[in-house]
């Protein structure tokens, strides 16, 4: 059972994902269904207009499961990596 765990922000109602399939966002496994599920979920992402705003929440909010912004858990976590050792700041 997934546990997700958000506040809710005013961009969130402007998501591509919105009204989407949300079995596609939150995939389970590496089934090939899975994956399929997960880049139809990127392909929303692509299109939608507030995808910084949800990378940089995800980020920010440590989210470690689903697709946000275009990105999978396992990217998230090169992100985070990549913005550790760059001295970026990802928490406000
Ligand atoms: S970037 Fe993707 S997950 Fe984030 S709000 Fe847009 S469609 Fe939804």
């Amino acid at each position: 059972m997934l546990n997700i765990d958000f506040e809710q922000e005013d961009w969130m109602l402007e998501g591509g994902c919105v009204y989407a399939d949300t079995d596609l966002f939150f995939p389970v496994g590496s089934s090939m269904k899975a994956m399929k599920q997960a880049n139809e979920a990127k392909a929303i992402c692509m299109e939608c207009p507030v995808v910084n705003e949800c990378l940089d929440y995800a980020i920010r909010t440590n989210q470690d499961s689903g697709i946000w912004g275009g990105t999978t858990e396992e990217e998230r976590k090169s992100i985070r990596r990549h913005y550790r050792k760059t001295g970026l700041v990802i928490n406000r």
